[in-house]
């Protein structure tokens, strides 16, 4: 989905204006770009993204209003430029080598720069993503890790969405091998990780973060435990929270006794989720330092000097 932002008017994806939280993630009247520009999406109304937060149960940051009339944008005014912005942003948003080389705030704030004339350089249409990207002081290497997207879709169907060292839900595609060594790219070399246990493999010697992954086999068994008891019940709160608004609706009152007795439950189970979160995210804590200081081991074991 596509929202247009109240400041910079561009039409760009639904991610660049969701703030994900706990529990209530939250939508905003500007996009994440306008957002690190120091602008307050409190200033800016936005009826569209106003309207679908209030269905989707979600937040919303940005000034209320009731006009559908979106204010002129503020500092983006030539069209044609706007579309090479809105192009160059929507191939970043879809390429996964690019996002996996360069941060999005770093993203951002060249295009940023851009629009404020701190680098001298406006996006072309009909240039190599590359060159855009390289113009705007943006590098990444598009052959080195190159796997197409069909490819990564293969190998998340071939694993079945599934993490092959934790067992809990992954989709990065995955060297066995770090690339920073081989640059192979065949598909025995490649696996489906999620994004945690990629973090903690991160550079180290695939066969060092094997050999200490299988001695926890029981501790991954449980985060999927977590990870499935958790998003059921978060499933559960979503439906809760759907059910009071409907009723809130209905009655036309927000507050009677019955509405009281359950937001009271509702309350109880997002106190039970909390609580759930938190003993999920220190185990995941745990098994992290438990990575880390077998790496730790190891390179000290090799190494016979103490001083
Ligand atoms: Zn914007
Ligand atoms: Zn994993």
């Amino acid at each position: 989905m596509k929202f247009e932002c109240a400041s910079c008017g561009l039409r760009i994806d639904s991610l660049h204006f969701k703030q994900k939280g706990l529990m209530n993630p939250k939508l905003t009247s500007i996009c994440d770009i306008c957002i690190q520009h120091q602008l307050d999406p409190k200033n800016f109304e936005n009826k569209v993204i106003q309207d679908i937060s209030q269905v989707m149960l979600y937040g919303f940051s940005g000034k209320k209003t009731d006009s559908r009339q979106l204010k002129k944008a503020e500092y983006l005014v030539d069209r044609t430029q706007k579309k090479q912005y809105e192009a160059l942003i929507q191939d970043f948003d879809s390429n996964e080598v690019a996002q996996a080389q360069i941060d999005r705030r770093d993203f951002n704030q060249a295009i940023i720069d851009s629009e404020d004339g701190k680098i001298n350089y406006v996006p072309k249409l009909g240039v190599d993503f590359a060159v855009n990207m390289e113009n705007l002081g943006l590098k990444a290497d598009f052959s080195l890790n190159e796997v197409d997207y069909i490819d990564r879709e293969r190998i998340r169907a071939r694993y079945n969405y599934r993490c092959q060292y934790c067992g809990r839900r992954g989709s990065s595609v995955d060297h066995k091998d770090p690339v920073s060594l081989s640059h192979n790219n065949n598909f025995d070399n490649l696996i489906l990780s999620c994004s945690e246990c990629n973090t903690i493999k991160s550079n180290m010697p695939y066969e060092l973060f094997i050999k200490l992954n299988d001695r926890i086999s029981g501790i991954n068994k449980k985060l999927v435990k977590y990870e499935n008891t958790l998003a059921n019940l978060k499933e559960e709160f979503a439906q809760a929270k759907r059910y009071l608004a409907g009723q809130v609706h209905l009655r036309g009152v927000v507050s009677d006794p019955e509405l009281n007795a359950i937001r009271k439950q509702n309350k109880k189970l997002q106190d039970a989720i909390d609580s759930l979160q938190s003993d999920y995210d220190a185990l995941r804590n745990t098994r992290k330092s438990y990575f880390e200081a077998g790496w730790k081991l190891e390179t000290e074991q090799e190494n016979p000097d103490i001083i």
